[in-house]
């Protein structure tokens, strides 16, 4: 039998006897079952974090971060069982999921640094004004299945140490990691201030609904993120949605193509292009396009997809059917309308496990589904272009507004372009660098609000003002 993970509520490990199965993507095996939660569990774990609220929002600072550093601490202390368990749920490579678990402990014990100081905005001889934060509530984190690990820390800790208590619901694609962390925890957090359920997608709506639910942070697709704005505005609930991409890096004349092709291949390729800020568009200047082209599809072809646990993998797995099925149709679609792959389009139906092949598109138009939609998985299309303010427009033209690269020889050209940029984070000469002190957030429909650095943790407050009027005391 598949080994059976619990939830955490109210400081203990629990189930309520309904199991879902959770299923390796790299053979399409069940490696686990976590309990399937309706509105009865939720009402508890909600309860639990309503009642740990009334202490845990009195806590210092130093209390906070303690409780924070220990979630990092046990993350670290046990990285390698909760690498291996990563890649057997989701499939990324072994490396990459080591980098994620790591990621998360480093990504805790940063944001336990972050403190939100008051602010005197008059203190004179008549009246002292002073703005504070105060904790929201109650949260609800609604994570996805590309990165589950990270996401589900990056709204925990910062929930934390704005005094704040969570209700947090991995994707029932991968809840594996994120629930033996939650027993890794479980004793190192006070009871109730951290709570982990899982359900179907449909235990969503009812996070989103829940009426002693004060916040939703959300990472996700736009979609589904525009179904949480509308299940939150019944009581005016605060949102933060971090949602889809489709960000186009723009490669100049004066870039060597020997030396981006690497960086420019990882910047889509990485966890199978299941990265909200991949490079899912390629724009690739007229003069060095078919260099650089040749130079991807040659380094392409030294990189392995196959199991993440097995060595020497690059790209894994697509993590489930659905997406897989998606990625599929995306590339049919190319098919059917002519356009021309320089690399792979070939899946092969027999066999076990959701492997899509590295894939390389020559020069699709502007309004191929493969272009114009995130294609989240391993195909990257490749345009030409041949002025500056043409792929300047070309890049904005998209409702997603996540991020974006520019490469060249010139990072000052590079930042006057990124300038133009309509997207929350451009990196010049580098790619998916995201610091846990900067903020994080999505232009247009990539998102509402922001994560990561003082900008972020704020989100999970309210100012309050409080105006002492000194020369007017009624006694
Ligand atoms: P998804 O929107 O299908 O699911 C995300 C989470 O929402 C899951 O936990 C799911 O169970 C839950 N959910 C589904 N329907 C819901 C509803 N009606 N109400 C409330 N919750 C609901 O997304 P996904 O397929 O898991 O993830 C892929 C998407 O996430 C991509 O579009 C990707 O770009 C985006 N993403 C964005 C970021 C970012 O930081 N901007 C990061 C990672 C992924």
């Amino acid at each position: 039998m598949a080994t059976q993970y619990k939830n955490l509520i109210n400081g203990k490990m629990v189930d309520n006897g309904e199991w879902l199965d959770v299923v390796n993507p790299a053979n399409e095996e069940v490696i686990g079952q976590v309990p399937a939660c309706g509105k009865d569990d939720l009402d508890k774990a909600v309860a639990a974090a309503r009642e740990a609220f009334k202490s845990w929002k009195k806590t210092s600072f130093e209390e906070r971060q303690a409780a924070c550093m220990a979630i990092s601490g046990a993350i670290k202390e046990n990285a390698e069982e909760l690498y291996r368990l990563l890649t057997s749920e989701q499939g990324k490579p072994h490396d990459q999921a080591k980098g994620e678990i790591f990621g998360a402990a480093g990504l805790s014990a940063a944001q336990a640094t972050f403190k939100l100081e008051d602010e005197i905005i008059e203190d004179s001889d008549t009246r002292l004004h002073r703005s504070r934060r105060v904790p929201v509530g109650v949260v609800g984190g609604i994570v996805p299945w590309n990165f589950p690990v990270m996401m589900a820390i990056q709204k925990i800790v910062p929930a934390l140490m704005a005094g704040c208590t969570i209700v947090l619901k991995p994707s029932p694609f991968t809840p594996l990691t994120t629930l033996r962390i939650a027993e890794l925890i479980a004793d190192k957090v006070p009871a109730g201030t951290v709570n982990i359920i899982t359900g179907e997608d449909s235990l969503g709506p009812l996070i989103t609904s829940h009426p002693d639910i004060d916040k939703i942070t959300f990472t996700g697709s736009t979609a589904t993120g525009k179904k949480i704005m509308e299940g939150a505005s019944a009581d005016l609930k605060r949102i933060t949605l971090e949602l889809g991409g489709n960000d186009a890096s723009i490669v100049l004349p004066d870039a060597d193509p020997k030396k981006v092709a690497e960086q420019l291949f990882w910047s889509s390729f990485s966890n199978a292009g299941q990265i909200c800020v991949a490079a899912k568009r390629i724009y690739i200047h007229e003069d060095i396009y078919d260099e650089l082209a040749a130079a991807l599809v040659e380094y392409a072809k030294t990189v392995k997809v196959g199991d993440g646990s097995h060595q020497g993998t690059g790209v894994g797995p697509i993590q489930n059917k659905k997406q897989f099925d998606r990625v599929c149709e995306l590339i049919e679609d190319a098919k059917d309308n002519g356009y021309k792959f320089l690399v792979g389009g070939e899946v092969d139906p027999s066999g076990s496990g959701y492997y899509v092949p590295i894939t390389i598109m020559d020069n699709p138009p502007e309004d191929a589904r493969i272009v114009a939609e995130e294609q989240f998985g391993p195909v990257m299309p490749l345009m030409k272009f041949s002025s500056e303010d043409e792929v300047i427009q070309r890049a904005n033209n998209s409702d997603y507004g996540l991020a974006g690269a520019v490469w060249t020889g010139n990072p000052d050209k590079g930042v006057e372009i990124a300038e133009q940029l309509e997207t929350g984070t451009v990196w010049i000469n580098e790619y998916l660098h995201l610091s846990p002190f900067a903020p994080f957030g999505g232009h247009k429909q990539s998102g509402f609000g922001a994560e990561y650095g003082l900008e972020g943790l704020k989100e999970f407050t309210y100012p309050q003002v409080i105006s002492v009027k000194k020369d007017n005391v009624p006694a």
